[in-house]
Parts: C-alpha cells; structure tokens; sequence
C-alpha cells in the first residue's frame, strides 16, 4: 500500500492536502508533515495544505489558500479524518484522485484509495511509515521540520505517550523523530502550556465533576462558568485527557456549551465510547470520542449512556 501511494504522488504534478475541521496536532502534523515530506524530495511538485488555520496551532505552520483551478487534474490527499462531514473544505472532491489516509474506524469508505490502520496511534505515526518506505524505495530523505511535525502529531495523539494506542513502533518512530535536530523542550511548552485562567478551570472542574462510584465521571462546563474563567470552548480541548489520572476513574464526558450546540467529548480507560458517540450523531475512536448535542436534556442522555457501560 505504502509504494502504491509513494507511486501515485509521483504521478501527479500537484497534491492538495486536507485535514478535519477542528484541527489538533495529529491533523496539523500529518498534514503539513506529508507536505513537507514531498516538498523536500519532489521540489518540482505543486503541494498545498487546505483549510481554516487554527491559530492555537501556529506553532506548527499554516494552511495556505490553494489557488483557484489548482484541483483540475490534482491528487487531493486527506489526512486523520474519519468521514467527508468532517473534512476541512469543501472542494477536496474537486481534483482527479482522492486518496484517505487515516487511523480512525474506517466507517466512511470515502476516497478512490485508502490507507486506513486504526491500531495505528496516530495519522503522523502512518506518515512517519510513508517516509521510511519512501527513503528504502525511492531514497527519500525525512527533514528536520517533517521530524518535528511528525512528532508533535504522534505526542498529540497519544497523550505524550501514555494512551495504549502508543506501540512498541511507536516508541521506535519516535526515538528517530528526536534524532532529528529540532527543539523538543520549545515544542513540548507550545503544545502544553496553560495559562493561569485554563488551569482554574481545570481546578473548577476536578471540584465540580460527578463521579459515581463505577468510574464514570460527567463534567459540566457552561458559557456561564467559560466566561467567569476567560477562556474560550475551543481551550477546554487543553483540559478534556487530564481527568485521567483521578484515581478510580474509568470513562469521562465533558459536556461543553458552545453558542449553537453542546459538545460531548468522551474519553475512556476501557469501556468503548465511540459507540455512544455515534448514538448521538458522532463517533471516533474506541477510548476518545465525540458529538454534538442540541441542548443539555440530550447530553444528559449521554452522560447516562457512558455511567451505563461503566457499570
Ligand atoms: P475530541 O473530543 O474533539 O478531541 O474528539 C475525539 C475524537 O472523536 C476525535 O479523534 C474524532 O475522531 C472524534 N470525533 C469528535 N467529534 C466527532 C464528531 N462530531 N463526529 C465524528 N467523530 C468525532
């Protein structure tokens, strides 16, 4: 599969790379980290990343506006996203191929081909895979900011590697990243510090959240509370992995009010919440999913679908 995709980017003369909306580092590094990869070893080639830039994220790069006309006769490439509702821009259907490459359930067939491994601990792991096939089959070299952009996706997406999803490979992957020359410590603090505001909040929620004595555990985080503390929906994704070093804790969901929806994130020590999620017009993985309710008496529904499983 690996040289069959190594042999389709060199088909092409430009390749346009999606990621989902809603960015986090697994989709900024897999994305911009594949671009760079085929930048730096076929200068020749056209390759753009497409999508909204999510300024949280900057210290990783920026998508760029691709320009009008460049999808005719493209390779469009789409990176960690699951299904088409959740790709960032509409016109990734747009160009000659579409190719999915991603490690969530492969429940939406989308694309001409895919790559799909949901074992694997994230989309940069796979990419960080692509890199070493290319470097065997076609002498590929793995840059510097690739390296750095693989890593921060795979840190992302496993937790800084404490989630199961990490492997034995995954540790190996990133034993190579860090040989790289870049500065893990600089990257660590883009990725992880919090303002004082985000880490009240996050007092607020050890203090307020229910938990019932099977581990599942509901937080509650209104418009109300968000603007007493300053901070915004989006910065509560810095605070949705930290209930999981609460002693006895098997599953959690952060109900989070946003104007139009309240955002159910679910994330699991065991018990499989992916299939709550999708009960409630979501999905993602087995132990970190998420949806949207209409209104809080739905999300209530949620909260005592996840107590059920932990019973
Ligand atoms: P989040 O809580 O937003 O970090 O999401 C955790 C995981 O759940 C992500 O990796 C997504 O794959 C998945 N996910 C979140 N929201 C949705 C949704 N509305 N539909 C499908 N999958 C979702």
């Amino acid at each position: 599969m690996k040289r069959q995709i190594i042999d389709k980017l060199e088909q092409y003369e430009t390749i346009i790379i999606h990621r989902h909306v809603r960015p986090d580092p697994d989709a900024y590094g897999s994305q911009l980290g594949l671009k760079e990869l085929i930048r730096a070893n076929y200068p020749e080639k056209r390759v753009f990343a497409a999508g909204t830039h999510d300024p949280s994220l900057g210290y990783l790069g920026r998508p760029e506006l691709v320009p009008g006309g460049a999808y005719e006769g493209a390779l469009v490439i789409v990176t960690d996203t699951a299904n088409t509702e959740r790709i960032d821009g509409c016109r990734y259907r747009e160009g000659a191929e579409l190719l999915k490459i991603d490690h969530h359930p492969d429940e939406d067939r989308y694309g001409d081909m895919r790559w799909v491994l949901p074992a694997m601990s994230s989309t940069s792991e796979m990419i960080y895979d692509l890199a070493r096939e290319g470097a065997a089959y076609r002498g590929w070299t793995l840059t510097d900011v690739a390296a750095r952009l693989l890593f921060a996706g795979i840190v992302g997406d496993t937790g800084r590697f404490v989630y199961p999803s990490a492997s034995p490979d995954t540790f190996r992957a990133a034993a190579d990243l860090i040989s790289h020359d870049f500065d893990r410590t600089a990257l660590y603090d883009s990725m992880f510090e919090m303002d004082a505001a985000l880490l009240k909040l996050n007092g607020y929620i050890y203090q307020n959240m229910e938990m019932d004595e099977n581990g599942a555990a509901v937080i509650r985080i209104t418009s109300e509370t968000m603007e007493r503390f300053g901070v915004t929906p989006e910065d509560t994704a810095k605070l949705v992995g930290a209930p999981g070093i609460v002693k006895g804790i098997k599953a959690w969901l952060f109900k989070v009010e946003e104007p139009d929806q309240i955002r159910l994130r679910f994330r699991s020590k065991g018990p499989v919440v992916n299939t709550i999620a999708k009960r409630f017009g979501g999905g993602g993985h087995a132990l970190a999913a998420g949806a949207s309710a209409k209104d809080w008496a739905t999300a209530e529904e949620a909260a005592q679908a996840l107590r059920e499983i932990c019973r």
